[in-house]
């Protein structure tokens, strides 16, 4: 794995320091063991775990400038793509969060185990944490909901000028039409459509940048039964 994740990153870019990357390859280690006993993941095999959880987490880094910022991963599952990041960007102060209080507790104990500092680990709903409202720089989401009901659960918890940025399949296009109005409703603007290859594959995905242009109105986030049943959609 450790020879996959040097690589990798090199083809995106990022500097690949070699305490890192044996970080990232023992998080992989600790995520196959647990998985083992507990659904976390359904990527096992070290050399897919390398690509699609670590370089596909790791990709955002060329998408944004992380450096310094209050970084929050809304459902972050096993821990992407939140700890990925922390752990390449060491100043990033991260909090993830996942309505699901096991994979909150992997992330906790394993990032313990690991030494991986600043990282605040969340058991909770993300549209029900209002202590968290506009508390963050950047707000990342993988694999999590449509983006109209995406932007929901994470604009509101964006700063001003802050960034929410959306982990996408590649033809996202129309699915960023759709959320154009509740973007904008939220207090966001669409700023770009960011596609990229995970190195080492054929798999193309794209980062969706939305800024934060203005407060997002106090009555959202709704309850998770409203915006699922009616998604900020125009008319
Ligand atoms: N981001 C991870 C996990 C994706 S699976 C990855 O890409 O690998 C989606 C995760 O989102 C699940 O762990 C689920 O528990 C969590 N989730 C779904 N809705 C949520 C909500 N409203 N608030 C917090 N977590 C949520």
């Amino acid at each position: 794995m450790e020879n996959i994740l040097t690589e990798g990153l090199e083809a995106l870019g990022i500097p690949a320091e070699r305490e890192a990357v044996e970080t990232l390859a023992a998080y992989g280690r600790l995520l196959a063991d647990a998985n083992r006993v507990t659904n976390l993941t359904a990527i096992t095999d070290p050399a897919d775990m390398a690509r699609l959880h670590f370089l596909d987490s790791a990709a955002l880094l060329t998408v944004a400038d992380f450096s310094g910022k209050r970084v929050a991963d809304v459902g972050t599952g096993a821990g992407f793509p939140g700890v990925p990041l922390r752990v390449l960007q060491s100043d990033i102060r991260l909090t993830v969060m996942d309505s699901v209080g096991k994979k909150v507790d992997f992330v906790e104990a394993s990032c313990r185990r690991l030494g991986i500092e600043n990282v605040n680990c969340i058991w909770g709903r993300a549209e029900e944490l209002p202590q968290l409202r506009e508390g963050f720089d950047i707000v990342v989401s993988r694999a999590v909901a449509e983006l109209d009901v995406l932007a929901e659960l994470c604009l509101p918890m964006v700063g001003r000028d802050g960034l929410f940025i959306a982990m996408k399949g590649p033809d996202c296009q129309a699915e960023a039409d759709e959320a154009d109005f509740a973007i904008r409703t939220l207090g966001g603007r669409l700023r770009e459509i960011r596609p990229y290859t995970i190195p080492g594959t054929d798999v193309t995905h794209a980062a969706l940048v939305v800024e934060k242009t203005a407060s997002t109105p106090i009555r959202y986030p709704r309850r998770y039964a409203q915006i699922k049943k009616n998604p900020l959609r125009g008319v």
